[in-house]
Formats: C-alpha cells, sequence, structure tokens
C-alpha cells in the first residue's frame, strides 16, 4: 500500500498523456499554448504502463487520463487498452475537453475506458468560445451525446466557476445536466498558473450551493462518487446530483488520495508546488529494475507535502498552467 507521511492512502493516479490542447481556457493556459516537447522528452505508452504498473503494484487503482487534452496523444485508444491490462487498476477514466469526444468515444469505450469527464463552462456557445479563446461548443455537445450513446455513464460535467462568466448560468447548467443525465459539478477557480491573474472572477462554490437552496430542495447524496474530493448532493426537484470541488475555499488536503505523473515523466505530489522528480532517466537507464522505480515512487510519496497552503505565494509556486499539471 502506498501511504505518504501524513498516512494519506495514494490510490489514485492522474496521468497526464500531453502538455498540448486545442483549446487555450484563460485560468488554464496562455494564448500561445504549451511548448511541443520533443518525441523522445516525453514517455512511450510502454513508459507509461511500466510506470502505471509500478503504482499499481504499489496499490494504485485508478487511473485518470488527462492533459492538455488527452484526446490530442496520437493513438490514445490503444494506450487505453495497453492500460486495462495491468493488473490492479480497477478503474480507466478520462478529463477531456470533448472537442474531439464525438469521433473517438466508441473507440475508446470498446479500448475498457470505464467512464468520462468533460468539461464545459457555459452553454451559451459565444461565451464558450470567449473563455476558450476559440472553441465551439457544438462540438463539446456532440461530445458529450456521443458518449453517452456507447454506454459511458456516468457522465460528470466539469464547470469552472467565474463570476462574471457563468455565474448567472447556474440554472440552465444544472437543468441541461439533469435533462442529459449527467453530473454536474462546481469547480472553484484555482490561483494556479494564469488563473492567479484571474482571482477577481473567483466565487466560493458555497455561493452556488446557496443559490441552489433558494430554489430546489437539496440534501447530501451521502455515498461516494467515485475516488474524487467532490461533495455532492440530491436536487429533488429535478431528481439530479450536484457536485462541488471547493480546493480553494474548503480544502480537502487531508484526505487526498492522488499523485500526478506529467507527460515528460515528472512526478508532482500536489498542484500547488511547481517542484516535480523525474522518473524519465530511470526508466531508460540500462538494468533498471521493476523494483527500483517501485522504490523510487514510494520515496517521492513519502515527502508528499501535508496541504496547498492556502495556494499562497510564496508557498505555493505554481506559475504552470494545470495543463501542464494534469488538472
Ligand atoms: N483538457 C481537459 C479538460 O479541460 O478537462 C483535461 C485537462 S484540464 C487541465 C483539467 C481540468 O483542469 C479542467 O476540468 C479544468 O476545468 C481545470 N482547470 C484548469 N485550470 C484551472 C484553474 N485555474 N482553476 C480551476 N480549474 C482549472
Ligand atoms: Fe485545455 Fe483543459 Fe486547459 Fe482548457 S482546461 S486549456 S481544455 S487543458
Amino acid at each position: 500500500m502506498l501511504c505518504d507521511s501524513y498516512q494519506r492512502k495514494i490510490e489514485y493516479l492522474r496521468l497526464s498523456v500531453t502538455d498540448l490542447c486545442n483549446l487555450r481556457c484563460r485560468y488554464c493556459m496562455p494564448l500561445e499554448g504549451a511548448v511541443k516537447k520533443e518525441r523522445e522528452d516525453i514517455l512511450s505508452f510502454e513508459e507509461i504502463c511500466r510506470v502505471v504498473s509500478a503504482f499499481a503494484r504499489l496499490g494504485v487503482k485508478t487511473v485518470r487520463l488527462t492533459g492538455g487534452e488527452p484526446l490530442l496523444r496520437k493513438d490514445l485508444p490503444r494506450l487505453v487498452a495497453m492500460l486495462r491490462e495491468i493488473p490492479g487498476i480497477e478503474e480507466l477514466l478520462l478529463t477531456t475537453n470533448g472537442v474531439l469526444l464525438a469521433g473517438m468515444a466508441a473507440e475508446l469505450k470498446r479500448a475498457g475506458l470505464t467512464r468520462v469527464n468533460v468539461h464545459l463552462d457555459t452553454l451559451n456557445a459565444e461565451k464558450f468560445s470567449q473563455i476558450t479563446r476559440w472553441g465551439r461548443l457544438a462540438e463539446v455537445l456532440a461530445g458529450i451525446k456521443a458518449a453517452r450513446e456507447v454506454g459511458f455513464s456516468p457522465i460528470k460535467l466539469n464547470v469552472v466557476l467565474m463570476k462574471g462568466w457563468n455565474d448567472g448560468e447556474i440554472e440552465d447548467l444544472l437543468r441541461f445536466a439533469a435533462d442529459e443525465n449527467l453530473i454536474l459539478r462546481w469547480i472553484e477557480l484555482m490561483p494556479i498558473g494564469p488563473g492567479k491573474d484571474l482571482q477577481e472572477n473567483f466565487l466560493p462554490s458555497a455561493w452556488v450551493l446557496e443559490r441552489l437552496r433558494e430554489k430546489y430542495h437539496l440534501s447530501p447524496y451521502g455515498k461516494r462518487l467515485g475516488r474524487g474530493p467532490a461533495e455532492y448532493f440530491k436536487v429533488f426537484e429535478l431528481n439530479a446530483v450536484v457536485g462541488f470541488i471547493h480546493a480553494v475555499s474548503q480544502p480537502f488536503c487531508e484526505q487526498c488520495n492522488r499523485v500526478r505523473l506529467s507527460a515528460d515523466g515528472r512526478v508532482q505530489d500536489c498542484l500547488a508546488y511547481d517542484e516535480s522528480e523525474g522518473l524519465l532517466e530511470l526508466l531508460r537507464r540500462p538494468g533498471t529494475e521493476d523494483s527500483d522505480i517501485d522504490g523510487k515512487i514510494a520515496r517521492m510519496i513519502q515527502v508528499k507535502r501535508p496541504d496547498h497552503g492556502g495556494f499562497l505565494m510564496p508557498a505555493c509556486t505554481a506559475t504552470a498552467g494545470m495543463y501542464g499539471i494534469g488538472g
């Protein structure tokens, strides 16, 4: 079992398969995008599987493919099929902006992907293209539809809450999610990367909860939905479930069960700090045994920090956007 020095059990790996993205969400990625890495500077599928096998031996059960935009990684369904073969991995999840999902949902399902989260901040096409700088809402909606049609369930809809952008869509988004049988989750805007400069747009997720309570009857969902930190409520009138990820206003660091692996093989213990240690060199060194990789990962987890320090400088050094960390 993989435990850090604060006795937190680490069982969830967020695996970034690329830093690149086809959108430029204002709080995540600068307009110029990510610097494209040379092919030899990112983990191959075989190397990814070797590292994930090590995590699985140490007790990780859930792997989430993320990025950047994971669907941009060439041949992703092949990686999904390879990861499915790893003993101990029970769930293989995907977080996507949905742009390419319509064309790939069926293949991903066939390859053995377990579940899909789609990130969508607004139902207004114009606002969508402003937030993402050029995205087309219709493509994401088609992606959600395709994912549902091929049988992914439940599909979660991740919405970053932003004052002045989507705080007027609380009800529209909830009704949309209820109609489409999606689980809506409000994510607080984090002061990470370009998100640092948008703090005037921050609203605590409790604000959404209060607005919803003015109109609907909500009660705690009770059961756990996945391995993430979201807090869920039932909305009786709509027979829907809504979740809140309040990493800023009510940190849940003491329950943190996750670790991140970047596309170039760095293990990052917390979103809030840039520092990370690489596995690439060890993976490519002739004679490296599986036990060497297991040992290095276990040592990296031992120094996992206790919390994100309120995302405050100078402790919080996260200058890179989420696209480079894996969200
Ligand atoms: N491209 C995929 C997507 O958008 O879902 C996967 C990667 S993206 C980095 C993962 C998540 O990070 C997205 O759901 C997005 O909402 C979230 N994210 C990025 N920057 C953020 C920020 N500054 N605050 C809160 N959430 C952020
Ligand atoms: Fe791309 Fe996801 Fe970042 Fe938006 S949040 S820029 S879709 S990586």
